[in-house]
């Protein structure tokens, strides 16, 4: 039986980890405030979002359904790991060991690996560079692509050596690299338990995220190369899945054009790196590209958190009008009002690459202006082999559209486009009634002095390092017995976030009320959250002082006073605060 995993651990894993960017690896999230994002709740069926992560307190919520949590619990319930499954899974995202005491009581330190996958990710990335510069054939080739050494800088591109033992070598230094190295995706083991390098003789284009840590590389082939039964390789070869690498949700190029830009403008999907590239050099740096997929609904949202709209860029080709009809079923349930969705069509078999480079920039920026409106695309695709002249063909014609028409969300959008349908046909088109949710969102009990200051102090934990709370010792009310258990755990165990101090308080008789009280929504600002803890504990304080004098003056009264109960009620009558 595999032991206990600390406490101290599970903390550290929670405080380290970033449920935000877990979530919206699963559900992509909306920014709603500075400090909350939000989503359709994955937990139950709902058409307006009221499933909410919060950045500070690192905690979802849903106040459609009342599901809440931190990140391991997330997982459990999203992903249905066990706990201890969870626990592993971010700990291998973060490239540490999971520690688990074998008997309790004992207090051996486990040798931790501080460093995370994505150091192993950033140091690779940092030996591709360094061996770009050493590749003449590869720097030539970059050249007669055209690629400036600025842009090859910005997006960090590289090379990874041909001999298939370049970053092993590199990683030799310690052979406890290896397991890490392996598990970013970039060394293999063959059978024998030979390690070598996964990309040979490419070019190496560094995939980051949002915030700028490398999380995976594609790497293209540069000159013909057959692998050893002598069939052509594949033209690009991605990193898999790994423990921080999710292709269905990262963008290559969306970080760099973030740096360039901090709001989009538009974002300009492309298929590959070498259009992302040459774009930027270019000038358009907005252009950003899924790798090896087509966009996908997650890449979308995400997308449509930085900009109002998005710009797909195609080829011209018979294969690219298919990308598009993809690409159109996949953006629908995503067009709420206000966002934009446009289409790009590059004449003469084109990609942006060479689109650019034949015709310059002013060309492309035409093509942009001149972008085709999805709703355009829409009509134009439907109309195609319809036959809109009997009532057989119109029925169809209507079929085919609702099918679509029906994947739209509520909005003026919408509607406008079944009006659209109902003039084509003549036959009544109307949006899909939504469903009414199961609890109306914002329905909750006022607090009263000692709920809120808790709330506070779970929203905040911090606020208990600073705590003015003055010791009472004699007659601790249920309030303060429960307020001073939680400063006290919250020092003793230097916790910083909601989702860590509710770690700490599972299996606590109160755990679904704290639960609770960490959901509320407290309309106090983060600045203003310590005064206004410090004003609930004067109040409760004074509270608490005139409590003591009323049940000490009744003990007089029937006589039952004893002589430091006089004096301390003496104390209390003469001490203003
Ligand atoms: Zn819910």
């Amino acid at each position: 039986m595999a032991g206990q995993i600390p406490r101290a651990f599970i903390q550290e894993l929670i405080t380290r980890t970033d449920i935000v960017d877990i979530i919206d690896a699963r559900v992509p999230l909306k920014k709603a405030s500075n400090q909350n994002y939000t989503a359709c709740c994955p937990f139950h069926q709902e058409k307006t979002p009221s499933f909410t992560v919060s950045v500070r307190k690192q905690f979802y919520h849903c106040f459609g359904c009342g599901e809440s949590g931190d990140v391991l619990k997330f997982l459990m319930n999203f992903d249905r790991l066990e706990f201890v499954d969870a626990v592993e899974y971010l700990a291998a995202q973060q490239g540490l060991h999971v520690p688990y005491e074998t008997r309790p009581g004992s207090h051996h330190k486990p040798k931790e690996n501080h460093r995370n996958l994505y150091d192993y990710l950033q140091a690779a990335a940092l030996f591709y560079q360094n061996k770009l510069s050493q590749s003449a054939e590869a720097m030539r080739y970059l050249d007669t692509r055209g690629l400036d050494k600025t842009i090859q800088a910005r997006y960090g591109v590289g090379y990874a050596p041909a001999n298939g033992q370049a970053l092993t070598q590199y990683a030799h230094v310690d052979t406890s690299n290896f397991p890490h190295f392996h598990a970013a995706g970039l060394i293999g083991q063959t059978q024998s338990a030979r390690y070598y390098d996964v990309f040979r003789d490419r070019i190496m284009f560094p995939i980051r995220d949002r915030q700028g840590r490398v999380v995976g590389f594609g790497g293209r082939i540069f000159q013909n190369m057959t692998d050893k039964d002598g069939q052509p390789l594949a033209k690009y070869y991605n990193t898999g899945q790994t423990p921080v690498f999710n292709k269905s949700a990262e963008l290559y190029g969306l970080y760099e054009a973030l740096q360039a830009q901090r709001e989009l403008p538009y974002a300009l999907l492309v298929e590959g790196y070498m259009d992302v590239l040459a774009l930027a050099q270019y000038g358009f740096s907005m252009a950003m590209a899924s790798m090896g997929t087509a966009a996908t609904k997650q890449h979308l949202e995400r997308l449509y958190r930085h900009t109002h709209k998005i710009i797909f860029c195609f080829d011209g080709d018979a294969a690219g009008q298919r990308a598009a009809v993809k690409a159109l079923a996949t953006a629908l349930p995503l067009l709420h009002d206000g966002r934009q969705l446009q289409l790009i069509f590059l004449p003469d078999n084109h990609d942006p690459d060479s689109f650019i480079r034949a015709y310059g920039v002013d060309a492309f920026q035409q093509q942009l202006t001149q972008a085709q409106n999805f709703d355009d695309f829409f009509w134009q695709m439907m109309r195609k082999d319809a036959e809109l002249s009997h009532a057989g063909g119109r029925a169809a014609f209507y079929q085919k559209a609702m099918d679509y028409l029906n994947q739209l969300p509520q909005g003026k959008l919408s509607e406008i486009m079944h009006q659209e349908l109902t003039r084509l046909t003549r036959i009544e088109a109307k949006p899909a009634p939504t469903p009414p949710s199961k609890r109306i969102v914002g329905e909750h009990a006022p607090l009263n002095l000692q709920e809120k200051a808790l709330a506070l102090l779970i929203q905040q934990p911090s606020l208990a390092h600073t705590t003015t709370l003055a010791a009472n010792d004699t007659s601790p009310s249920p309030w303060r017995q429960a307020l001073d258990a939680l400063i006290a755990l919250t020092q003793e165990e230097a916790i910083e976030t909601t989702a860590a101090l509710l770690y700490h308080l599972q299996n606590h008789p109160q755990e679904a009320r704290y639960a609770e009280l960490a959901c509320y929504p407290l309309l106090t600002p983060e600045q203003g959250m310590a005064e206004e803890f410090h004003d609930c504990l004067q109040k409760l304080q004074q509270q608490e002082k005139r409590d003591m004098i009323d049940s000490l003056m009744n003990k007089i009264r029937a006589g039952t006073a004893s002589l430091d109960e006089r004096q301390q009620l003496q104390t209390l009558l003469t001490n203003p605060n």
